[in-house]
Parts: structure tokens; sequence; C-alpha cells
């Protein structure tokens, strides 16, 4: 058995039956032609993955590096291996004059695991910048390209979290950065900053999150561990009547979305803590190892909250982050 909790943020103690380093498309091949693929799990850097438990079967850790730059009159291309880290990669960039990444500076993980849930923060998402994905599709045994349309990007969303979930391994990301950029600083605190630079937005947003979020060095965790629910207009109607202090945001002309964290700070979970893993005491969508937490405890607390919720708001959470139990996925 190998140990996990060291490749996932959150660090519970768990372990796998082995960890396969992929560090060039050639040892990617080799794996997956002499696997059975009897239970494994493809990881990153483990900041959307919590293993619960000792996992029945393999790890494939991704480490696949390097990075191509092309560019023209207009824009900047660029071809990035899935396993470098992200932040990195965005601080490459503005090191390179190469703006549009700014407001995702210190996102935890991988370039590869980025597409996956199409990472946001502070009103920009990767999505935007993304032309194409490159993925070796593990049933038919061959490379293959997606396109950024046939990716189907949404909030927290995209294809590789459905139909090609556990069928493909991402080996590289294509970005398009124009030349002619806007800087977005629209989100709160940023609007704040009189008529910022891309350097200006980074520098505040590593500041904010510094400030905001528990770095999982020391404290474990993996980010927000639920995704902020999108409710119809019509039910938001509804509940203002009961709740007339809810916060929302416009989606589109039907639709709102609701602070999860709102929501779950309504209900008195801020410190709430069951067998070393808790709820944060300021920021409530975040939960955290305690140092001595065990997936038993994550569960009990995921699953009231999400109870809580639906009895209080009749709002049903999804958790952001991926379960990973003894025999694979598990939900709340
Ligand atoms: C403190 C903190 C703050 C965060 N803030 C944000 C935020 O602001 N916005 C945001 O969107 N997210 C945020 N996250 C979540 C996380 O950073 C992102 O989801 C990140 O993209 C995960 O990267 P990873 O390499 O760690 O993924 P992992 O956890 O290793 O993997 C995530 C999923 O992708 C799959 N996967 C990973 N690599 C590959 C690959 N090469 N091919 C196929 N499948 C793969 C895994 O099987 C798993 O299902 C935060 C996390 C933390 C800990």
């Amino acid at each position: 058995m190998t140990s996990l909790k060291h490749s996932h943020t959150f660090g519970l103690n768990a372990s796998c039956e082995k960890i396969h380093y992929i560090d060039s498309i050639e040892a990617l091949k080799l794996h997956y032609q002499r696997s059975d693929r009897q239970a494994e799990y493809i990881l990153g850097e483990g900041s959307n993955t919590i293993f619960l438990d000792d996992f029945e079967g393999d790890v494939v850790l991704n480490q696949l590096k390097g990075k191509a730059h092309q560019e023209n009159e207009n824009s900047h291309n660029l071809s990035v291996g899935s396993g470098e880290n992200w932040h990195d990669l965005v601080s490459w960039t503005l090191a390179q004059k190469i703006y549009g990444f700014e407001n995702l500076a210190l996102i935890p993980g991988t370039v590869g695991a980025a597409p996956i849930q199409n990472i946001g923060a502070y009103g920009v998402e990767i999505a935007q910048f993304i032309t194409s994905v490159e993925f070796y599709d593990i049933d038919e045994n061959r490379m293959k390209l997606i396109k950024n349309e046939e990716c189907r990007f949404g909030y927290r969303d995209s294809i590789f979290k459905h139909e090609l979930f556990n069928r493909c391994f991402i080996t590289a990301v294509n970005f398009l950065l124009p030349k002619k950029h806007t800087v977005n600083a629209t989100y709160a605190p940023l609007d704040t900053l009189i008529k910022p630079c891309p350097e200006e937005i980074y520098t505040k947003v590593i500041e904010v999150r510094k400030s905001k979020l528990p770095d999982p060095k020391i404290q474990g965790n993996a980010g927000s561990f639920f995704k902020n629910p999108v409710i119809s207009k019509e039910k938001l109607k509804s509940l203002l009547a009961t709740h007339s202090k809810i916060p929302y945001f416009e989606v589109n002309d039907s639709a709102v979305k609701v602070p999860a964290a709102w929501l779950i700070d309504q209900l008195g979970f801020k410190g709430k803590e069951y067998r070393g893993v808790r709820c944060h005491d300021k920021q409530p969508l975040v939960l955290v190892n305690s140092g001595n937490g065990d997936g038993e405890g994550l569960l009990m607390l995921a699953r009231e909250i999400t109870q809580k919720v639906t009895q209080a708001f009749d709002i049903k959470l999804e958790n952001e982050v991926r379960l990973v139990g003894r025999q694979g996925l598990v939900t709340l």
C-alpha cells in the first residue's frame, strides 16, 4: 500500500495500491496498454480530490511537463503540458507580458485539471482562453484533440466530468490569449482598484486569497467544498418571501446563483466539527482538516450540511470536490 496523505491537499490518512508516475506520452501509452484498468484514479495535485479511505486501486499521477509559445500580430498561443502547476503558469505568463490569466492567480492544481471543472475566480473562467484540449483516449488507446466548443464548459463543469470521466487522460491544454486585453475588475474587491493593470490585479488577487482562504500547506482543505447553487427566478421569488436577505447574482434571464456560503452560515455551521473535520470558522464553504480528521467525519459533516440546507431552503447543494472512497467516487 502507498500513502496518499501528501498527494491530496485535504491530507486525510488514506492509501492506494500503487502510484504510477506519468512523465511522458510514451510512459502514458505504455501504462494504459499494460493496465487492465481495474479501479484506477487519475490524479494531478489533489486539490479537488479528497481520499476518504484506503482506495482499493491504483493512482495514475500526472507529471507531464513543458510549454510552447507562439505569437502573431493579434494573439499569444500557448500549448502547456497538463502536469504543469497552474499558478506557476499564471506567473510565467505575466512575466512574459502575456495577459488574461491574472484573475485566476493562486488557484492550486495542475493545468490539466483546469478544464475539467472550468476553474474560475473573480469573474473569469478558464474556458474563455482554451482553444482545445489534447488527451489520451483510454478506451481507444489513441491521442485525441477536442475543441473548446465540444467541451461543454459550464459553471465548474465540462464534458470531462461526464462522458469523458475516467476515459481520458488530459495531456496538454491549448490557450489563445489576445494581445488586445481588457482587464476584468468588476468583482469585489478588484472594483476598488483605480484603472488597474494586469500585474496589479494579479497582486491583489493573491493578497485577497491569502487573507480569505486557509493555506492547504498549513491546514488541509480542498477549497470550496460545495458549488454555488443555481436556482430559477421563480424559486428565488418564493424564497425571498421568507428569507428577504438572501443574496443572489443573475446568471441569465431565468436563473440566479446563490452563495452556498451564505446558506450554510445561516444554519450556524461555522466552526462545527466532526471527527477532526471542521467547517471553517470564517469561510463556511471550506471544510478543513484539523490535523487528525477522517473520511467518516467529513461525510457526516458534509451530509448534515446538505440535509439542513435542503430542509431550510429547499435547495440541493452539490459538492464541487471529488470524494474517493474504497471503491471509487462517493456521492453525498
Ligand atoms: C485552497 C484552494 C482554493 C481553490 N480555489 C479555487 C478557485 O478559486 N476556483 C476553482 O475553480 N477551483 C479552486 N480550487 C479547486 C482546485 O484548485 C481546482 O479544481 C484545480 O483545477 C484542481 O487541480 P488538481 O490538479 O489538484 O486536480 P485533482 O484534484 O488532482 O483532480 C481533479 C479531478 O480531475 C481529474 N484529473 C486530474 N488530472 C487529470 C488529467 N490529466 N486527465 C484527466 N483527468 C484528470 C481527477 O481524476 C479528478 O477527478 C481550490 C482548491 C483549493 C485547495
